[in-house]
């Protein structure tokens, strides 16, 4: 059974971006015969809110967008993720990292390098990677607040050659280059990208459908299959749609909620089709759309 999935975070209501990405999910289920489920991402107790959370289902609805079985809310899964956490642990795989955004900021200009452009992934550059053990024991034992990373070089030694596929059938090796990614975070304790992997294996996921904004940590997730010994789906990363300034669309410029829209009266038939015939082209095809 082929089997997809749309995972929003509720730090907000969704956007026609996010529409956007649900409707595609479902066209791609309804042309495969496919089950297509709802994962709600909100184990960031610090961003996300369960009134978010009701309403994004509430809107996937009008939007006309149907899900087969229970929705999987991943902040009732802290244990299983914090189980495949321990596993890495174990294969000494993950160093506990104590630095603050500032430090790593600072190591980053003394070494000479850029420091990273807003959108790009953090660089982190090791420090914490040559603690010893006893370094360790030390700051843990005098309660230094830390987070886990991935410890790239050796994920890699373990596995060897790693790759993902995508909808054209391309493989896309795993750099060994990849940065130390935040696995546990400091305050929340897992990372998005460690419960990601859990539940798409968990879930028998086959084809992960999300925006390009999402290929960068790709990857990254297919490293941590392998090391966690999870299949892996394929991978089909959609444009993301923007706004007239050609700036990724959200709700900071300007992007309107479909509940704004559903409020003002818009129709639900008319939103999807225009985001499906015309999603990407300008003007907005939305824009029209409310009162
Ligand atoms: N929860 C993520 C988001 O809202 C999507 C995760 C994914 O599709 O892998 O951006």
């Amino acid at each position: 059974m082929l089997r997809t999935r749309f995972a929003p975070s509720p730090t907000g209501h969704l956007h026609v971006g996010n529409a956007y990405s649900a409707l595609l999910c479902q066209q791609w289920a309804e042309s495969h015969q496919a089950e297509l489920l709802l994962r709600i991402e909100d184990i960031d107790f610090n961003r996300c809110r369960p009134d978010f959370a009701a309403d994004l289902i509430e809107d996937l609805e009008w939007l006309g967008i149907r899900w087969q079985g229970d929705i999987l809310y991943q902040s009732r899964y802290l244990e299983t993720y914090t189980q495949a956490l321990e596993q890495l642990r174990q294969d000494g795989l993950i160093y506990p990292c104590f630095c603050t955004r500032r430090d790593i900021q600072r190591e980053i200009e003394n070494a000479g390098l850029a420091p990273h452009a807003e959108d790009m992934p953090e660089v982190y550059p090791g420090t914490c990677r040559m603690f010893s053990a006893e370094q360790r024991r030390q700051r843990i034992a005098d309660g230094s607040p830390f987070a886990w990373r991935l410890d790239v070089q050796a994920a890699m030694q373990c596995v060897g050659d790693v790759s993902w596929q995508d909808g054209e059938g391309c493989c896309h090796a795993v750099h060994p280059g990849l940065n130390d990614a935040v696995i546990g975070r400091k305050d929340i304790g897992i990372s998005y990208h460690l419960a990601v992997v859990v539940d798409d294996a968990v879930q028998g996921i086959t084809h992960v459908i999300r925006g390009d904004d999402l290929r960068s940590s790709t990857g990254l997730h297919r490293l941590l299959q392998a090391l966690l010994g999870f299949l892996t789906p394929i991978y089909l990363h959609h444009a993301l749609l923007c706004n007239e300034a050609g700036e990724r669309l959200a709700k900071r410029n300007g992007a309107p909620s479909l509940r704004e829209l559903r409020t003002s009266g818009a129709s639900a038939d008319t939103l999807r089709r225009l985001l499906l015939q015309r999603g990407n082209e300008a003007p907005a095809p939305w824009a029209g759309l409310a009162g």
